[in-house]
Order: structure tokens, then sequence, then C-alpha cells
């Protein structure tokens, strides 16, 4: 089954405790797009860069199968870039900087090839573009999920609040949720996202794991405990892509199915942490990532 996403192709500046790197490919389009293609052959990807994005990064996604058509390429433009600073524990950051840059007036154009997109994922982006997308399908597709952060919250809620009447899932974090509900029960947050549209959610949790809730479940997702976690940045997209690769490669939205994405989401996402940017996700194998699914199932498998 194809996926469909949108979402930034960016460069970031990082700081961790254990060091930083600067103007390294970030996005969450990027993030998503890798992930997702080590399940599904069909990944769409449609964003905005300008001509000072590296020919190399999009060879590297052309060569794991990545469709990069919807991608426009502004020329004498700058790339969406965004600087951000981990605290010591790695799960809370502050933004430094946002630079919209060809993202301020993007207008995206869906390929033809892309309009009856059997599974989308609407990667973190001004809900405008989201919107945008949503408007040019010509099929319904089976699962709309969307991904989206603090930052739109703060700058344009009434259109984040209509883009959420017409998806099926959200993926956000859960000081987010707290952001765009006023709860702090994530119980209470997830039963005010159901009333704005959303059929299922999955609040992300970092190190902390992720929750999926849908009206009438809920399954909790640990993280893997790792040695060495280098960089958190993307770690929510690489889930978004893992398992919207997974739901996409299986074609099955049973609850006991979404548990299983879940799982390979928070799997993806242990790699992701493992090296600064881009780097762990461009080369895995497939034994490697069920290897490590194994690992979760190892992690909370207890007999009573
Ligand atoms: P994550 O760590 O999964 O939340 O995603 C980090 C990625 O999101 C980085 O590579 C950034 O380039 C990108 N990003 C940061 N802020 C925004 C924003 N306001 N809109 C879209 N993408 C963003």
């Amino acid at each position: 089954m194809s996926l469909l996403t949108i979402g930034t192709v960016a460069f970031d500046d990082i700081e961790t405790p254990f060091g930083r790197a600067e103007r390294v490919v970030g996005g969450a389009a990027t993030y998503i797009s890798l992930a997702a293609s080590y399940f599904t052959p069909a990944v769409q990807v449609v964003s905005v860069i300008g001509d000072d994005f590296p020919t190399e990064t999009l060879d590297d996604l052309r060569r794991r199968g990545i469709n990069l058509d919807g991608i426009q390429v502004k020329h004498g433009e700058k790339s969406f870039f965004w600087a951000g600073r981990y605290h010591n524990n790695l799960n809370d950051r502050d933004t430094l900087d946002t630079q919209l840059n060809v993202l301020a007036d993007f207008d995206p154009v869906l390929p033809e090839a892309y309009t009856n997109a059997d599974y989308v994922m609407l990667g973190n982006l001004t809900p405008a573009v989201q919107h945008r997308v949503l408007d040019q399908l010509k099929v319904k597709p089976k699962l709309v999920a969307l991904d989206t952060m603090n930052f739109w919250m703060n700058v344009a809620l009434d259109s984040l609040l209509e883009v959420l009447k017409r998806i099926d899932i959200l993926t956000i974090n859960d000081e987010e949720a707290r952001q765009l509900t006023g709860q702090h029960s994530l119980v209470n947050a997830a039963e005010a996202i159901f009333t704005m549209g959303p059929r299922f959610l999955v609040i992300k949790k970092g190190e902390h794991g992720a929750l999926l809730f849908s009206p009438d479940n809920v399954f909790f997702a640990p993280a893997l405990p790792l040695a060495q976690v280098f960089d958190p940045t993307g770690a929510g997209d690489t889930f978004a892509g893992g398992f919207m690769g997974y739901l996409a490669s299986t074609d099955d939205l049973s609850f006991d199915n979404m548990k299983r994405a879940v799982i390979f989401g928070s799997a993806m996402a242990s790699f992701c942490v493992e090296r600064f940017s881009i780097e762990r996700l461009t080369n895995l194998s497939r034994p490697e990532i069920d290897q490590r699914v194994q690992r979760f199932a190892d992690l909370v498998h207890f007999t009573r």
C-alpha cells in the first residue's frame, strides 16, 4: 500500500550533553520517509527545500526507494532551519531558533500519482499546508495520521483544530497533549482529543515510551533502555514513519495490529537516537529491525 507523507526537509543545529552538530540534515518528512521505507516500497514525499539542500541526501532517500517527485526546490531560497538544545535528561528540549524560510509561503502540489494514496502521514508543518494536501486527494485514504508540535499550537491553533477534524489518528508528545487540551491527566487529554476529530491517539513520552488510545482501548509500549542515547532529534517522526509504514505494509487496522505498529515505530525510534541526524536510518536491515522488535517483546514478557 502507498504511504504519502508531508513534513519539513530541513537543516538542524543540535546541542546535546554529548556535543553539538551544526547544519545537519533533519526535518519531519526526512525521518518519516526513511523509517517507513523499511516497511513499504511506495513512500511518497511532499515538501519544499531551497537550493542549499544537499543532493547527496536526496540521493540517499531515492536509494531507499522513496519517491521525491512532490518535493519543490525553490531556487535562491533557504531550506527550513531549526535549532534545539536538549536538557541533561534528553527528554526535554528548548527550541532556540525556527526559520521557516521556504516553508513561509509553501503551496504544496501533489503529483497525480500521489492523489490516491492509501495511507497518509501529515508530518509536522504548517496546518494550512496539511489542509491543502488533504484537499488534493481524489480518493479517501484508509488512514490519515497527523503529527504536530507546540510551535503550531502557538501560532496557528484555529487552523490546527480545523485539520484535526479531518484526520483519524493524532501523534503528539505528552506536553503537547496537555497544551492542546488543558488537561494534565493524559487519560482526560485523550478523551478531549477524541471530541476534536481523531479516532485514535498516540502520545509519545520519549524515553518513557508511548501510549496508544482508542475510545475503548489503551496500550502502552516502553522505549528500549539503551546504553547510549546520542541525539533524540527526529525520534518522534521516526516513530511515526515506522508506525505508518508498518500499517501500510500490513493493511490491517485492527487494534491488535496497531499495537504491533507502535512497537515497530518504537524500534525504529530506538535506532534513530543512537547517532546524530539521520545517520543511523540510512543503512539498516530488516533482520536488524526484527531483532530489535524481539528485544521489545522480551522486555515486557512475564508469566504469572
Ligand atoms: P522530533 O524530534 O521528532 O520532534 O522532530 C525533530 C525535527 O522536526 C527536526 O529535524 C526539525 O527540523 C523539525 N522541526 C522542528 N520544528 C519544526 C516545526 N515548527 N515545524 C516543522 N518541523 C519542525
